[in-house]
């Protein structure tokens, strides 16, 4: 409906999943369709062999569907709890392990389409398949000219078969047109990757790849970055499932951090680590892998003995370090500044030589802080560096810089400017440079096929303009030390559960930048105060302040802390009854919990229609100050009878809050035990002695308080707290 509209008025349309693209290719000033939360339906067929995904479902969480089949799906991008299944295929994104074997060109079974005109193609059903060849005679005849003409110039199909045994995803997959005949293989190919340009992904179907049980990793410290390549060259042949480089710099960002191996801040100046891991279904496969991968890398001098680890706790740690690389020089940016992550692929025998050369770029151009790392059995690395573009000689260093680095790729290397995180706006200037004339003149071909009107997210992936990546850059101005940090990647989003109702993480900050931005500005007071206005349901009334948001964040950064500085400063009154409260917190959750039980015993005489429309009546009178009722309202607690507990060595401190302390089950579940019933059981099943602080009655954690911009009665009960 919306494609067949915009395409009637030439309205363009941008699709977007999780948002979490790097190269710009999911914003739009048009239409933005976001497939998130209604396109999250999927079916697992043949014990896990195969699955079907709406684009709205998150990596990850296909993943947790397919472990009970020892499965998972194939591309494994580092943004995978965040990131979905339609900017995953769009984008054609992979990871540490997936390579070029298991990413979602190569996994896709089938395909379900909205083209720009607005019909539907699903690859796996016969009858829409002959359908689409009645409606659409044209597309089909000149992709399939196009294949067969592929085919008839060797000297170009073997340059796209070369270019794609390497990661790539600048421009279309034209390996389409070299791999396969077939008018529908060939669609369906070219889809993935096509970053939401050549129509909308309503279905995928994937064949899943085994999940091992069984694994190991071992980082090897190497004294120069060309011995790690060199190592990484021998390890190509080996029994491994990843192989990770990251070079001094990169190991320097993050040695610093909390329980991070102490040889880090000794290693010599010029030391470069990889991190290998290897996995197996069975243990004693493992261990013969290991040893095979030991036997390979012996010849090349390491820094440290090489060991490897089969702990979970002691990989996740070597993996921390791998994974913190991108964040820390996030997290050590100047505040204004902007974080670039470059995905360039080179041949791996080269892969020394080729980083040897990015540090003299690094060097030339001022990037002092920039670091490498990246998934070296592909010859695909990232850098990582800082940007102000807050003024034009800073754009021009940055112009030129690329510009360098575009041509060390294709001209030195013949390598790939995107490897896997999608061409977008930002490598669009640079894809006729990399394929040159003949491959982009395809790729026109193929958006003029799909979307003649170009409608569907425009300017990415072609762009007519050399100087897109330079245009409509983002600023990213101070707001508040709480957030500054932020690089807007929208890892916080799944966990946010005002998410689906008003703003999530991400976007409360790019909105509170954008309202400091128009604050300073002495332009538009109009818009600030919609803005303002706006942003008091959207962005405060509704925030949970419960810190989730910092578990999945890069950076740690906890918006709630933002919502509740921004409540702080709306009370001018009422910190000191707050306090007086805290004072008083017995009494405080005695009388809720009264008062809870008083309630549940009108609703039993007078039932739930009465209930509510007297709830509904005494709301309106206090102005919306008494909260509405409903049947599901808890009824008081029972106190906590601390005898209960066995008696055991091990003991545990638990401490039920102030709420478990005064709300019990609801009507609804009568029959239940209440929270701190069920959790001082299940502490005992554990073997634990449950020991309840003293004084309990009269205890918080704080949060009531804090979460509300009471900051003084938040901080001194989260203190006696931790004084009980
Ligand atoms: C910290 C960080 C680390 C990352 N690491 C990796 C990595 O290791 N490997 C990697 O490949 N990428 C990585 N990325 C980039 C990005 O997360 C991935 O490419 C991811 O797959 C994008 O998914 P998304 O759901 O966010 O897609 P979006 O950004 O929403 O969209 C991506 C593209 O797909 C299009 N699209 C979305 N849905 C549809 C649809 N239903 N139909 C048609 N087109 C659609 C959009 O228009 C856009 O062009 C990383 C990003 C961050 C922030």
């Amino acid at each position: 409906m919306i494609l067949k509209e915009s395409s009637k008025l030439s309205i363009p349309v941008t699709f977007r999943a999780a948002g979490t693209s790097l190269c710009g290719q999911s914003i739009s000033d048009s239409v933005l369709v976001i497939a998130g939360s209604h396109w999250k339906n999927y079916k697992i067929d043949k014990d896990g062999l195969k699955i079907h995904l709406q684009p709205g479902l998150i990596g990850a969480k296909v993943n947790a569907l397919l472990s009970p089949f020892g499965r998972k799906i194939g591309p494994d991008p580092a943004s995978i709890n965040a990131a979905m299944i339609g900017g995953i295929a769009a984008n054609n994104a992979s990871g540490m392990c997936c390579g070029t074997a298991e990413n979602s060109y190569k996994t896709m079974d089938s395909i379900r389409i909205i083209l720009a005109d607005g019909s539907l193609l699903d690859t796996s059903d016969p009858e829409s398949k002959e359908h689409f060849r009645q409606t659409h005679p044209q597309l089909i005849q000149e992709i399939s000219e196009m294949a067969a003409s592929v085919k008839a110039n060797p000297i170009l199909s073997a340059r796209i078969a070369r270019k794609f045994k390497m990661k790539n995803t600048t421009g279309y997959s034209l390996n389409a047109l070299v791999d396969f005949s077939d008018p529908f293989d060939v669609i369906e190919h070219l889809m993935i990757g096509s970053e939401g340009t050549l129509g909308f992904i309503a279905e995928i179907s994937i064949k899943t790849v085994v999940e091992h049980p069984f694994r190991a990793s071992s980082l090897m410290i190497f004294p120069d970055i060309e011995k790690a390549c060199n190592a990484v060259s021998f390890l190509k042949s080996a029994p491994v499932a990843a192989v990770e480089l990251m070079d001094r710099a990169g190991l320097r960002s993050v040695e610093d951090e909390a329980r991070m191996p102490e040889y880090l801040k000794t290693l010599s100046p010029t030391a470069s680590a990889i991190l290998v891991e290897t996995r197996a279904m069975q243990k004693e496969e493992l261990d013969r892998q290991i040893a095979v991968i030991l036997e390979t890398v012996k010849r090349i001098p390491s820094e440290i003995p090489i060991q490897f680890t089969s702990v979970p706790s002691e990989y996740a740690l070597l993996w921390k370090i791998r994974k913190g690389l991108f964040p820390s020089v996030g997290a050590m940016r100047k505040t204004g500044t902007t974080v670039i992550i470059e995905d360039v692929a080179f041949p791996v025998p080269r892969l020394a030589e080729a980083t040897l050369d990015l540090h003299r770029l690094f060097e030339k151009w001022g990037y002092h802080e920039a670091v490498i790392f990246g998934h070296a059995l592909e010859g695909n690395l990232h850098f990582v560096f800082t940007q102000d573009f807050g003024s034009q000689s800073e754009i021009d260093r940055y112009a030129k810089f690329m510009a360098e680095v575009a041509e060390l790729v294709v001209a030195k290397y013949d390598g790939s400017l995107k490897a896997e995180h999608g061409t977008g706006r930002n490598m669009a200037p640079f894809v006729e440079l990399e394929w040159g004339a003949e491959a982009f003149a395809l790729m026109k071909q193929i958006k003029q096929i799909f979307d003649p009107n170009y409608l569907l997210n425009p300017g990415v992936i072609l762009n007519n303009d050399s100087e897109a990546h330079l245009k409509n850059l983002k600023p990213i101005p101070a707001a508040s030390e709480k957030i500054d940090q932020c690089t807007e990647c929208g890892f916080c989003e799944p966990n946010c559960v005002s998410a689906e109702l008003t703003l999530t993480p991400r976007q409360r900050i790019v909105v509170f930048r954008e309202m400091s931005s128009l604050a300073k500005s002495s332009h538009e007071p109009h818009i600030a105060a919609a803005h303002a206005e706006a942003y008091q349901y959207k962005g405060n009334e509704t925030c949970a302040t419960d810190g989730l948001c910092a578990t999945a964040c890069p950076a740690k950064i906890d918006t709630g802390k933002l919502i509740k500085n921004l409540r702080t400063e709306e009370i001018d009154s009422g910190q000191n009854r707050a306090v007086w409260i805290a004072d008083r917190m017995a009494g405080t959750t005695a009388i809720v919990r009264k008062a809870l039980s008083f309630v549940g015993f009108c609703h039993s005489i007078l039932g739930t229609p009465i209930m509510k429309g007297i709830s509904g009546s005494l709301r309106k009178l206090s102005e919306n100050r008494i909260p509405l009722w409903n049947e599901f309202m808890p009824l008081g607690a029972k106190r906590i009878n601390k005898i209960q507990s066995l008696k055991s060595a091990k003991k545990v401190v638990y401490f039920p809050s102030c709420i478990n302390r005064a709300m019990g089950v609801s009507k609804e579940n009568h029959g239940e035990k209440q929270l701190s019933e069920k959790m001082l059981e299940l502490l005992n099943k554990g073997g634990f002695e449950v020991i309840y602080p003293e004084k309990l009655k009269g205890l918080c954690c704080g949060m009531a308080f804090s979460s509300k911009g009471y900051t003084g009665a938040g901080i001194k009960k989260s203190n006696e707290l931790e004084v009980a």
